[in-house]
């Protein structure tokens, strides 16, 4: 499993749909822009319903703040899709919203995370996910029409390549 940026695929639609908090005489955060860029797993086929945030600031060079995991299903959801108990840690962390030790962090992560579930979550903003979750799921699987087309385009030519050959020897 790859996280891949939304934007990556869609980068007209995330660049206006992506989230951005402006931070203005805020104890706690340095003054600035901080952008909420969704990530999602790239595994052909894997319906995995979550996404990850990183959050990024133009004053922080870009660099990923925090990163944040988010699933929008219950925990019964991630339970049966990982086939865990339903108490099992990572199945609280599949539905987030949970910050990953595992994940890029920095001193900023808690707030970052206090703002995202206090300012960011919504359910406007849950179902706005849900849809490029949807958008970045079905251009995977366009990817692999388009490719297995290709495959059968090249395996007509090799063929002909080969009769046209044959012919030859004859
Ligand atoms: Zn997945």
């Amino acid at each position: 499993m790859f996280m891949e940026a939304f934007y990556s695929r869609f980068p007209d639609i995330a660049a206006a749909e992506t989230r951005t908090l402006h931070v203005l005489n805020d104890d706690r955060l340095p003054t600035g822009e901080y952008n909420f860029l969704e990530y999602f797993c790239n595994k052909r086929g894997c319906d995995c319903r979550r996404s990850h945030i990183a959050v990024t600031s133009p004053q922080a060079n870009n660099e990923v703040l925090a990163t944040i995991s988010f699933g929008w299903e219950s925990l019964e959801f991630y339970a049966d899709w990982m086939s865990c108990s339903l108490s099992d840690p990572m199945v609280s962390d599949m539905k987030g919203p949970a910050l990953l030790p595992m994940n890029k962090q920095s001193e900023y992560s808690e707030v970052l995370f206090d703002k995202f579930i206090s300012v960011v979550l919504d359910d406007t903003y849950t179902e706005r996910v849900k849809r490029h979750y949807r958008l970045f799921k079905d251009s995977l699987q366009r990817d692999s029409s388009t490719r297995g087309h290709r495959n059968r385009k090249d395996k007509r030519k090799a063929k002909r390549a080969i009769r046209k050959k044959n012919r030859k020897k004859r």
